[in-house]
């Protein structure tokens, strides 16, 4: 069966000019998902492309619905309502086309949501630090969303790098839950702060390599207590998996090599 529109648009909140979230309203509900699975959006090539993008690299069919992945960033149990923190890619085939929509404006919505980047890959009683950079912080807002009222006995930690303040989305939400939770930390770090930045201008790395995690929240680098996961660019999940592997003998997890490193990569 050809695939069609299935949702619409109910909200675009722009944080930059190239970054978004995105809330949409399914015609039919979705299964309760897990926290951190993704979904696919999709849009027809004939669709506009947003003021500020460029020429695409690839040329699209106007009949081809351009398909992508996204993680989720509502709660598990969203039903109908669905969010997402997208990142544009100027000369990029679909994300141009979801920058252009408007509220009320259609679009396809996989009636799947899947992945094995979940919360319940972790054993109970793990500590659990959430690395991320730029949209990558999208599955722990679902996780934090969805868990963080019932996992108090745990430790949790968000470290996010960006490059700018306005490039940190979901800082409000992040810093409320830190004020909120004496067991959840947030640790944002900035490439290229300007001068108002008063938080950590450290690349993740420096922070491990600086000690920075354990001190600000006595979670153990230790893969017998702490479960990390990695989200986003994979430069970021290749040095920091390098980073855990050599100096805590953390090992990747898999369904047949259960591990303490979780990692989503986009
Ligand atoms: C599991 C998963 C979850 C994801 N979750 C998110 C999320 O929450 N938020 C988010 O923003 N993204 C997410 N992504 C990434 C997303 O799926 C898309 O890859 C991204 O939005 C770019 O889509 P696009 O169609 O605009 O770009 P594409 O057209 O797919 O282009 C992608 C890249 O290829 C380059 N490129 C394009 N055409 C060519 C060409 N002909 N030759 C050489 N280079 C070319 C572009 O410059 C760009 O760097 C996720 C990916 C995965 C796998």
């Amino acid at each position: 069966m050809a695939l069609e529109y299935n949702a619409t648009v109910i909200g675009k909140i722009m944080i930059t000019p190239d970054i978004m979230v995105l809330r949409v309203n399914t015609d039919t509900s979705r299964a309760e998902f897990e926290s951190g699975q993704y979904t696919v959006l999709g849009m027809f090539g004939h669709e506009g492309r947003s003021a500020n993008s460029e020429d695409e690299r690839t040329e699209t069919q106007p009949e081809k619905l351009i398909r992508r992945a996204y993680s989720v960033a509502s709660h598990r149990s969203a039903g109908n309502q669905m969010e997402f923190y997208i990142s544009q890619v100027k000369t990029g085939q679909l994300t141009p086309r979801l920058f252009n929509l408007q509220e009320g404006d259609r679009l396809y919505v996989s009636e799947r949501i899947v992945g094995m980047f979940k919360l319940s890959e972790t054993p109970p009683n793990m500590d659990i630090t959430m690395v991320a950079t730029g949209t990558g912080i999208a599955p722990y807002i679902s996780f934090l969303r969805s868990h963080i009222a019932e996992n108090q006995n745990i430790k949790m930690a968000v470290i996010h790098g960006a490059a700018h303040q306005w490039d940190l989305g979901y800082y409000s939400e992040l810093v409320f839950l830190a004020n909120t939770f004496p067991n959840f930390y947030y640790l944002p770090t900035l490439t290229d702060p300007d001068k108002t930045w008063q938080g950590y201008d450290l690349w993740i790395e420096e922070m491990l390599d600086q000690k920075i995690l354990e001190e600000k929240t006595n979670i153990e680098i230790d893969p017998e207590k702490t479960h990390f996961f990695l989200c986003g660019n994979p430069n970021m999940a290749k040095g920091i998996s390098a980073w855990l592997g050599d100096n805590h003998n953390y090992t990747k997890h898999s369904r047949k090599a259960p591990g303490a490193l979780h990692i989503e990569e986009f």
